[in-house]
């Protein structure tokens, strides 16, 4: 493929942009994004962003978006997929634009559903020839979810999980995953099966002894907004006792908002309100905890700005 020079957006996955689904019971949302924070002193990536989703009272661009991240120190994003369209979006947008890496797999919740009617193979072999793409770094988010997926539903849940982990390991690049409920089998399929060498518990969820496990196997934690909601110490003791080596840092937006903003719409420019309150609880400096988030970023999916074939004129300074 041609690079292209300026940054584009491909077209949305059909329906034109699927929108952020209202919480069950009905609770009014306020949908004003919250104000920028404060810019970081070192660039940070968001590692783990869903661009296709929607949320929000505006509708804000692609381009917008990684505007309003990169003045507060946000200079590039891992966009996720959960199913081949928005894969295969998110591959074409990260193409096109040094700010962008793609991560590509179809969402453990959807497994279930695709092997029903018969097409999670097809599914999976799109996501195989999509992760041979230069810019895709990495194979998410797959894993396991006991919290929304039934005893019925696990079977294709687990086949479809290691399938996304041979699909990584045959690739080359990072895995992204999606632990909700389950971590000993999280745990237990990666140890059967063997990680790829570079794995990433997105929006990490366990407490302090599961991150003691991560680490001792070689694993990433990626910390959402969730780290610094009130009730929930586990995270904060998880970060506590890991190596900040292993450290990274996401939005999951449009969701998993950080407080003060908990329930508003998020998205990459709210970093630092996460990194923020990390360097608070740790205790360290922000500047330097930014700089070894950055550098993990980067050792998990390669340089956002080497080999994309963009001109050296709009590329980004991250450091
Ligand atoms: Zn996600």
């Amino acid at each position: 493929m041609i690079a292209q020079h300026q940054p584009r957006e491909p077209q949305q996955p059909d329906p034109s942009q699927r929108r952020r689904a209202e919480d069950g019971a009905g609770t009014k949302r306020d949908l004003e994004f919250p104000p920028a924070p404060e810019a970081l002193p070192f660039a940070v990536y968001d590692n783990h962003t869903h661009f296709d989703i929607a949320d929000g009272d505006t509708v804000v661009s692609v381009a917008e978006q990684l505007e309003k991240a990169a003045l507060v120190g946000v200079v590039g994003v891992v966009q996720v997929g959960t199913d081949v369209a928005s894969s295969a979006w998110g591959a074409e947008l990260a193409a096109g634009n040094e700010r962008i890496l793609a991560a590509v797999a179809i969402h453990p919740n959807d497994a279930p559903g695709l092997e029903t009617v018969g097409t999670l193979d097809d599914a999976l072999r799109c996501i195989d020839a999509l992760a041979a793409q230069p810019r895709v770094r990495a194979v998410g988010e797959t894993g396991l979810d006991f919290f929304r997926t039934g005893e019925d539903g696990r079977g294709a849940q687990f086949a479809s999980f290691e399938a996304h982990i041979d699909i990584a390991k045959r690739h080359g690049i990072a895995l992204q995953i999606h632990d909700r409920d389950a971590h000993d089998e999280v745990l237990a399929t990666l140890r059967r099966v063997g990680a790829p060498e570079k794995t990433v518990l997105h929006c990490f969820s366990g407490d302090a002894d599961f991150a003691r496990i991560a680490v001792d196997e070689g694993w990433y934690l990626s910390f959402a907004g969730t780290v610094t909601f009130k009730n929930n110490h586990h995270l904060r003791e998880a970060l506590a006792v890991i190596p900040r080596e292993r450290i990274l840092v996401e939005t999951d937006a449009p969701f998993l908002t950080p407080m003060p903003f908990r329930g508003r719409p998020n998205a990459s420019y709210m970093v630092p309100y996460t990194v923020r309150a990390m360097a608070e609880f740790l205790d360290a400096d922000l500047g330097d905890l930014c700089a070894r988030i950055t550098e993990n970023t980067e050792a998990v999916y390669g340089s956002w700005v080497d080999d994309v074939g963009l001109s050296d004129q709009g590329r980004v300074a991250t450091k």
